[in-house]
């Protein structure tokens, strides 16, 4: 199995923690379970100290996804180990991960550590870990800057009290693919119980070179990688999987590795974070984004027209896209939508197939067209929907060229009605000004986005928001075949989230 190359994931943790990206539990799970769909080895599911919610998370991942390893972060501390633990204990199989920077920027000026201290403080807390559980992996924090005589002397010691995988980190972005590659091979020769280990890789993309340094790694003797979904993570983000992942799968003959991955979920696992965070993948991203693969020259057009290989290195149909199909229409019973969704791999509750009738049976009226990309954005609105506080109602907006935008809105809370009218330089602005004095939310929006979820000039408008609200971040989204009602439940979606979360719910 020397080929292998496993996938740890670890979107739920590092990409997770950047600005904009937060998650519910609930919303954790939803993307747990699609990520143990995709066929990834390991879910890093959070890190338990550092949060009520985080350890929550953790907690209800490792007692619902089986499929795959579950790990929790800790620092060489033992309360940190021990809430990781406490959390990670319901896990079919857990994997306690501790990390400690060993470079001497580090050491010095973050941590007042000397070597031999920070020697120690690793050894110590490894073998502590080990007496909970089998699964140890120690990460080598700012490994890329570490002396690495230094950096081999912690990783023997290491594996000597337990560690089963090693991480060497690139965590400020620094390396390059030649370099990162040689630390590597070093490591794999001057450590020598390091094949009682497995060798991982966890590179931040500040200079683009994530992916790259990734698979440097891997041909130099990693056999793990770390990574995230969409390529979120700290700063600039971490290793895209779907790069990683559909690089060692199209130049397998020339690199020879494989994963677990089912390469077919990829798409669908970077819509769903797309929808459950309401951050948007730019359209020319690798793999995933919208115009992977279009064709827009004609020479090109004409090109794949004739043989798909002219132009084409991997097909769409590979990470999952499909060909924009009619799939239904308004005479569509709800026997032929939940064919439907079950092909899409969606299995949904009595309930939850009732809402998702009702909302395409009204979409069915707007729009002559109901393509799986409209059915998704319906599954994802009722599936993984927070508490609905404030309903819209009834929004009624007045707008032109000539005219001082406005805007009437009615929501229902519960019993209770709310109408107010606003002014505001446009209409979906006087009507947000609405929703704001009706609920008390005083928000800023910060981030706004609108994609046609499919073609045509009926085509549904998908709408992205992010608020700010007393420091935190919350996401929006919502879609409509009018955009202005669309912009209006996105941003009510987002208020109904802040409302949510300071009820106390993680
Ligand atoms: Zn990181």
């Amino acid at each position: 199995m020397d080929n292998r190359i496993f996938i740890f994931d670890t979107t739920l943790r590092d990409g997770e923690q950047a600005p904009g990206f937060s998650m519910t539990v609930d919303q954790k799970i939803r993307m747990a379970k699609q990520l143990e769909h995709l066929g990834v080895d390991t879910i890093e599911a959070g890190f338990p100290i550092a949060s009520e919610g985080d350890f929550e998370a953790v907690k209800r991942v490792a007692k619902e996804v089986k499929g795959c390893r579950i790990a929790g972060l800790a620092r060489t501390k033992k309360e940190d180990i021990d809430r990781a633990w406490e959390a990670l204990k319901y896990a079919k199989n857990p994997l306690i991960h501790t990390f400690l920077a060993t470079s001497d920027i580090h050491l010095e000026h973050k941590l007042q550590l000397s070597r031999q201290q920070a020697l120690d403080m690793a050894i110590q807390n490894v073998r502590y870990a080990k007496s909970l559980t089998e699964y140890v992996e120690f990460s080598a924090e700012d490994a890329v800057r570490t002396d690495v005589a230094y950096l081999c002397q912690v990783i023997e010691a290491v594996i000597d009290v337990g560690a089963t995988s090693i991480n060497v980190p690139d965590t400020v972005g620094y390396s390059i693919p030649v370099e990162f590659g040689s630390i590597i091979r070093t490591i794999v020769e001057r450590v020598p119980n390091i094949n009682k280990a497995i060798l991982s890789v966890h590179c931040h993309n500040d200079l683009g070179l994530a992916v790259a340094n990734s698979i440097a790694a891997v041909q130099n003797g990693a056999r793990q990688v770390e990574c995230t979904i969409n390529g979120i993570g700290e700063r600039a983000g971490n290793a895209s999987l779907e790069e990683v992942v559909m690089i060692l799968r199209t130049r397998k003959e020339l690199l020879g590795f494989e994963t677990g991955v089912n390469t077919t979920e990829i798409y669908r696992t970077s819509q769903l974070l797309t929808h459950l965070t309401g951050m948007a993948v730019q359209r020319n991203k690798a793999i995933v984004g919208a115009n992977a693969f279009a064709h827009e020259a004609g020479i090109h057009q004409a090109g794949v027209i004739k043989d798909a290989r002219t132009y084409e290195i991997m097909t769409p149909q590979s990470v999952g896209i499909r060909e924009s199909s009619l799939v239904l229409g308004k005479h569509s019973g709800r026997h032929a939508l939940e064919k439907r969704y079950s092909e899409l791999g969606y299995s949904l509750t009595r309930e939850e197939l009732n809402r998702a009738y009702d909302a395409f049976k009204n979409l069915a009226d707007k729009k002559k067209e109901i393509y799986d990309g409209d059915l998704i954005a319906i599954a994802e609105d009722k599936v993984t929907e927070i508490p609905e506080t404030y309903v819209l109602e009834n929004l009624q907006v007045n707008s032109g060229t000539q005219l001082t935008p406005t805007a009437t809105v009615r929501l229902r809370c519960g019993e209770k009605v709310f109408e107010e009218s606003s002014i505001g330089d446009g209409p979906v602005d006087a009507a947000c000004k609405a929703i704001d004095s009706m609920t008390q939310v005083h928000a800023k929006l910060t981030d706004y986005s609108i994609n046609a979820v499919t073609k045509g000039k009926d085509a549904l408008g998908e709408v992205l928001i992010r608020i700010e609200c007393e420091d935190s971040s919350y996401a929006g989204r919502a879609a409509s075949t009018d955009i202005v009602e669309a912009s209006v439940q996105a941003y009510l979606n987002a208020i109904n989230r802040v409302v949510y979360q300071k009820k106390g719910k993680p």
